[in-house]
């Protein structure tokens, strides 16, 4: 079955053939959607073309796809059981295991997805508090329910009343919607860099972290980090300790367990009894495989240094992709940390370059993407990163010819 058939027969069956990221309205032209295997930094869609995968199924594929470690205590646990009338024993290893590895954890309750975690920690924020408004940056993702999803269809003016918007790095914006709220701010909630999509990424100031983290002490409320998208690809300490900031609250989710759904919120010491005062559950949130490839996934990233790997690759690719780029007549903006990094091309405001490139690369073998950043896992060989760059070179070359 060809991708053109599958998405053929989805049509019928699925509203739009796809929905969310992988819409192929909003999604680049001539990407495949359907994928039939995943192998290291390896995917094969399901028309059988081979890719050095650079979006690691957008964040989750940390260690490379399939991973031997993750899948062999994935496989010890599935034959035991997976969704049992209460978790496995795995849970409390794994609270440990986060408790022991992130200085701003106390506790961590878990859950499916990054959105599950963001909407739980505002609910622990305000449960603290008693306060509703939650103060966050104008065009950042934090997932996909009423409260935050990028598309109003569907959603209440209401759902985003407690909101209040400030510009990412602007401590005098947030300032400044702090005031706005006036004494009913419940929580700050940020991501550790910007990464906005459509968008060139923005690290963040430290001066910025260190201000919110003042502000919200000042103020009484929480701060909250959303790392469900850097999480475990910075510092598994968490994304803010290297600017020696530390949350109240924080988001987990994508690359916590290489692919397996779960999700946590990390809290201190001081939000406990409100999480626990908490109705929050979900029928799949205990079950037991997840949070055994977590713990397999968290432990060999810190015993293999899996964040040093990615780094590495990352860097590897960032200097190369400079270099074709001036080679070939380009001025390019990669930013972003080399770990989840991205490339847009100066003056490419309607992105019509950078899809062109973007749509070459594939044809090259080279699987990343024209408006959301990439990702590298600790998978990625200095030999994948060069495969990788020799489908990027060719890309640059008929793109140049393209332009003319
Ligand atoms: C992906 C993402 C979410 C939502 O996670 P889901 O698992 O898709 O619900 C929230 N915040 C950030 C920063 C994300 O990247």
């Amino acid at each position: 079955m060809t991708d053109a058939e599958l998405r053929e027969r989805a049509l019928k069956v699925v509203p739009g053939g796809m929905y969310g990221h992988l819409n192929a309205a909003i999604f680049a032209p001539g990407y495949p959607q359907f994928f039939l295997r995943g192998e290291g930094c390896r995917q094969w869609d399901a028309d059988g073309r081979e890719y050095i995968d650079l979006m690691c199924s957008w964040g989750p594929v940390v260690l490379g796809h399939r991973h031997p470690k993750v899948e062999e205590a994935a496989a010890r646990q599935l034959a035991l059981g997976d969704c049992l009338n209460g978790p496995g024993p795995v849970m409390v290893e794994l609270a440990e295991l986060l408790v022991d590895t992130v200085p701003s954890a106390d506790w961590a309750m878990f859950s499916k997805n990054g959105t599950d975690a963001t909407t739980q920690a505002l609910m622990v924020a305000r449960a603290a508090t008693g306060r509703a408004k939650v103060l966050m940056a104008h065009g950042a993702y934090h997932g996909a329910d009423p409260w935050c999803t990028p598309s109003t269809a569907g959603t209440t003016p209401n759902e985003r009343a407690d909101l209040v918007e400030f510009t990412y790095n602007s401590l005098e914006s947030l300032e400044a919607a702090a005031a706005t709220a006036e004494g009913d701010v419940a929580a700050i909630i940020v991501t550790p860099f910007k990464h906005d999509s459509f968008e060139d990424q923005e690290l963040v100031e430290p001066a910025f972290a260190r201000g919110a983290r003042a502000l919200a002490d000042r103020i009484g409320a929480a701060l909250v980090i959303d790392d469900v998208r850097a999480g475990f690809r910075i510092d598994l300490r968490g994304s803010w300790e290297p600017y020696g900031v530390r949350p109240d609250l924080t988001a987990w989710s994508k690359a916590m367990a290489n692919g397996y759904a779960i999700a946590a919120v990390t809290g201190v010491d001081a939000l406990r009894g409100a999480a626990q005062s908490l109705y929050s559950t979900g029928s799949f949130w205990f079950s037991a495989v997840a949070m055994a490839a977590a713990k397999a996934t968290i432990e060999t990233l810190r015993d293999t240094d899996g964040i040093a790997a990615m780094e590495r690759a990352g860097t590897q690719l960032r200097e190369g992709l400079y270099a074709q780029a001036k080679a070939h007549g380009f001025t390019v903006n990669q930013t972003g940390p080399v770990t989840i990094p991205w490339l847009s091309f100066d003056g490419d405001a309607d992105l019509s370059t950078a899809l062109h490139w973007s749509d070459a690369c594939l044809r090259h073998g080279v699987y990343l993407h024209p408006w959301h950043n990439w990702f590298l896992s600790a998978a990625h060989t200095e030999e994948d990163v060069a495969r990788a760059l020799e489908g990027t070179d060719r890309a640059f070359a008929e793109t140049r010819a393209h332009l003319g």
